[in-house]
């Protein structure tokens, strides 16, 4: 084996992982899409109509003998600081949920207004 192609076949080695590196990451790209896209419902701020929101979890020592379980559907929202419970919204109707949202708060000042 001569210079020219060891080097040739280093080259060729080094496009080859290259081309299965970029292989891996669609792949994997692809699996992320698809399993964002199997979460049919996300719990919503029923505030602001965020979905970043974090689960309550906080149980006080002395009623941890009385319940065991966390108090049921209790979030809090990273956006506003709204606390309480978030209702489950179907992925398609998170957007039809959030006009919602905003038609109430509308109402709400209208009402204030008179
Ligand atoms: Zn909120």
């Amino acid at each position: 084996m001569d210079l020219k192609t060891a080097i040739l076949s280093r080259i060729l080695s080094i496009v080859f992982i290259a081309i299965m590196i970029i292989v891996f990451y669609l792949i994997a790209e692809k699996m992320a899409k698809k399993r964002a896209k199997n979460v049919k419902s996300l719990y919503v701020c029923p505030k602001c109509g965020s979905i970043n929101l974090r689960y309550i979890d906080d149980i006080l020592p002395g009623t941890r003998f009385i319940s065991t379980t966390p108090s049921n559907n209790e979030f809090e929202c990273i956006d506003c600081g709204y606390q309480g419970i978030a209702p489950k919204v179907d992925r398609e109707q998170i957007n039809s949920f959030r006009e919602e949202i905003k038609k109430n708060k509308n109402n709400n000042s209208l009402k204030r207004k008179n």
